[in-house]
């Protein structure tokens, strides 16, 4: 039954608890893609047993008429960031290589709790720090889409959350965890033509999620279409004491209130994100876009997001600034690994064992991390950055006064070749500029599939909303998918 990895969570769901197919047969098709997709190394490790446990036990309860679970039958793919209970937690670094977590992710145990099984632990940029995934110790995904040229370029999957864009829109799960601290949702969402959102900070527990930046780092869906992205995230949100950043705030009914009509409602089209030399066919889109959200019985209003220029430079202050102490638990000491050379003293083991066990990436983040957080230096760029950053959250919530989501670009471009920018690092942040302001800010946003650009590439529109408004964000995400009407997915190579 290999038609079953077409469907999405809510045809799953729904065909699970009428009984036109087993759970056990959902898990097994799914099993099945991820086996036969192994050149994408989306997955560091598979876990078809965990998938068919799961199912198995859906199907039972099925059978004693128990209830299913929001996902009851749903089996999907876990970022290697969430800590999963017996099974090896990475964040794609060999300074975890080995770690078999003796506790579980509150969001990823919510999902378990609803029903949904696990297929596997997906391939990512180390401890979530890249656009592309090229900083994984375990090699880079490979995006399934292919350029139209004819040309045979392999594509980033996007960052850091590639392996979860790859392996949903390779069909390998019907949806799958991301985490996104400047964009790692959003922009590999954009990238392969899948939906993803971020909600809120503060929606989902960050609990046993591996830390980058702590004041950034959200967890969300990613998955084909919005209304699948609202049943995950409502599985995934909700008020977690073991997190003190957690918003202690009822989840709302996200699903039921789906609605694509923006009648009444204002979209607002920010100024500053319309940049010079912005590539044409993401300005085509966003324009698309705008028409689309007009005609779903929008009113467009421009906007004036002023201190937008200097979100990247701040987030890549702040981001770094919090990795670096966030990072400072990985000594060889407790858990991860240890380097011990002969003879050395304890200076020497913490030494040799971040030298071995962090990537060039991670390495370059924690040195600028602690330059900014120097006393010399502190408050030239991280008090400094940290002010930006509350002008920028100024600049939203006035511009929320007058309108209900803002409209934007994902990402300044489509999907890049591999190799193409990661010999830049400046050249790889850039590609975050449109992601990284509602970061800052904390506010939900989400990339929707817009249509493709003249390479054959799907580009994406992003949603940004007020704090705590993922229903707006989602329904406005909705008026475009309807409208975008996106199809298209990669022609079938691996
Ligand atoms: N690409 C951004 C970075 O490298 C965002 C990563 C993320 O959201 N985890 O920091």
């Amino acid at each position: 039954m290999s038609e079953l990895t077409e469907l999405g969570v809510a045809a799953i769901r729904d065909g699970v608890s009428t009984g036109t197919f087993s759970a056990v047969e959902v898990a097994e098709a799914f099993n099945a893609n991820v086996a036969a997709a192994a050149t994408l190394n989306a997955f560091i490790v598979t876990t078809p047993d965990k998938a068919l446990d799961a199912a198995r036990a859906v199907d039972a309860n099925r059978a004693a008429g128990k209830p299913l679970g929001k996902l009851g039958g749903v089996p999907i793919g876990m970022k290697d960031l969430f800590a999963t209970a017996g099974v090896q937690t990475t964040a794609a670094s060999h300074m975890l290589e080995g770690f078999i977590p003796p506790y579980e992710s509150t969001v990823s145990g919510k999902l378990w709790a609803e029903g949904a099984g696990m297929l596997g632990k997906l391939n990512l940029d180390q401890f979530a720090m890249g656009s592309s995934n090229e900083t994984s110790y375990f090699g880079n995904v490979i995006s399934p889409w292919r350029r139209s040229d004819g040309g045979n370029a392999a594509l980033a999957p996007g960052g850091s959350s590639g392996g979860s864009s790859t392996a949903v829109s390779a069909r390998l799960c019907p949806a799958a965890t991301g985490t996104d601290t400047g964009g790692s949702i959003r922009q590999p969402a954009a990238f392969t033509g899948i939906s993803g959102i971020k909600p809120t900070y503060g929606r989902c527990s960050r609990w046993g999620i591996v830390a980058f930046a702590s004041s950034l780092d959200q967890a969300g869906p990613m998955a084909r279409d919005v209304t699948d992205c609202a049943i995950m995230l409502e599985a995934m949100s909700g008020f977690d004491p073991k997190d003190s950043t957690s918003l202690d705030l009822p989840v709302p009914a996200w699903e039921a209130g789906l609605n694509p009509d923006m009648r009444g409602k204002k979209v607002g089209v920010p100024v500053e994100y319309r940049m010079d030399g912005m590539d044409a066919d993401v300005a085509a889109s966003w324009e698309q876009g705008i028409a689309w959200l007009r005609d779903a019985g929008a009113t467009i209003v421009e906007i004036s997001l002023p201190h937008t220029k200097y979100a990247l430079p701040a987030y890549y202050i702040i981001a770094p600034a919090e990795a670096s102490s966030n990072l400072a638990r990985y000594d060889g000491v407790r858990y991860g690994l240890r380097d011990l050379p002969d003879n050395a003293g304890l200076q020497d083991m913490y030494a040799a064992t971040r030298a071995a066990g962090f990537g060039a990436e991670v390495k370059r983040r924690i040195l600028i991390g602690t330059y900014v957080l120097s006393a010399g230096f502190y408050d030239a760029y991280y008090t400094q950055a940290q002010k930006v950053r509350t002008l920028i959250s100024r600049d939203f919530a006035r511009a929320f006064e007058t309108v209900d989501v803002i409209l934007a670009p994902t990402a300044p471009t489509a999907a890049f070749a591999l190799g193409e920018k990661s010999a830049d690092p400046l050249a790889m942040y850039l590609n975050d500029v449109f992601a990284v302001p509602a970061s800052l800010a904390g506010l939900p946003a989400m990339s929707v599939p817009a249509g493709l650009n003249r390479e054959g590439l799907p580009l994406g529109l992003q949603v940004i909303g007020r704090p705590f408004d993922e229903q707006g964000v989602l329904n406005a995400g909705l008026a475009i998918e309807r409208r975008a009407g996106f199809t298209a997915r990669p022609e079938k190579w691996w």
